[in-house]
């Protein structure tokens, strides 16, 4: 059987996160839960939580910790995560959060928050190039889109832009995520839960780094993570 993971992934926009989410959330087979596609499926579906975040979210502004963490809490008290653990996507994003984190999980701890590191340059270059599906936020770019007429290859939904991928709106994300979301690193460094991977290279190359520290991890915790 494949040991479950409490696992969190940190990187600034653009850095590969939600694609790599999935990919390990299948590999150690585990919910990926990310914060962004709860807050858009909120949205979309005319929440009254959806109706207070897209201003903010379409301006590239952080949601309220009170928010976000009542969200995070519910979720993570479901029994799929209770029974095998979680890959978090875009939570926490400031240290406040990931102090109440710490709480919500307690008795448990995270097994690692894991960084992947790439240069401000070239998260611009993808950010401009991103492209999701507007119905199960599949991530794809211009230089590898869907098969057929950005029609979304797992679920057949429309692929676009995001809202947020304006100019604009990453710039604020990116400011919002040096100076809220950066000091994470440190916090979750001298707790001796972080490990950072370069973002560079396929997405098939990135995995091998993520999966590398996790198996290291666990071989230090004598072959278990949770
Ligand atoms: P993401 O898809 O992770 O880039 O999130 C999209 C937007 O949702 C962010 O720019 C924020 O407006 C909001 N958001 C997502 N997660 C959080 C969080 N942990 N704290 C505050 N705002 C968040």
């Amino acid at each position: 059987m494949v040991p479950g993971a409490r696992l969190v992934v940190l990187g600034k926009q653009g850095a590969g996160k939600g694609t790599q989410c999935v990919r390990l959330s299948h590999h150690y087979v585990v919910p990926h839960v990310s914060t962004g596609d709860m807050l858009r499926a909120a949205v979309k579906q005319g929440t009254a939580v959806g109706q207070k975040a897209k201003d903010q979210m379409d301006r590239g502004e952080l949601l309220g910790d009170d928010l976000i963490m009542e969200m995070i809490s519910e979720r993570l008290g479901e029994s799929d995560v209770r029974a095998r653990g979680f890959v978090l996507d875009g939570c926490p994003r400031t240290v406040a959060q990931a102090e109440r984190l710490a709480t919500i999980l307690a008795p448990f701890e995270l097994d690692l928050a894991i960084d992947i590191e790439v240069h401000t340059s070239q998260v611009l270059r993808r950010l401009a190039a991103r492209r999701v599906c507007i119905d199960c936020g599949a991530n794809y770019s211009l230089s590898a889109p869907p098969r057929v007429n950005w029609t979304c290859d797992v679920c057949s939904g429309e692929v676009v832009q995001r809202e947020d991928d304006t100019e604009e709106a990453i710039s604020r994300r990116l400011e919002l995520y040096e100076r809220q979301t950066a000091p994470l690193i440190e916090w979750y460094r001298a707790r001796h839960q972080l490990e950072t991977v370069p973002g560079t290279g396929s997405p098939d190359a990135v995995t091998r780094r993520m999966v590398k520290v996790i198996e290291e991890r666990r071989d230090q915790k004598g072959g278990r993570l949770t």
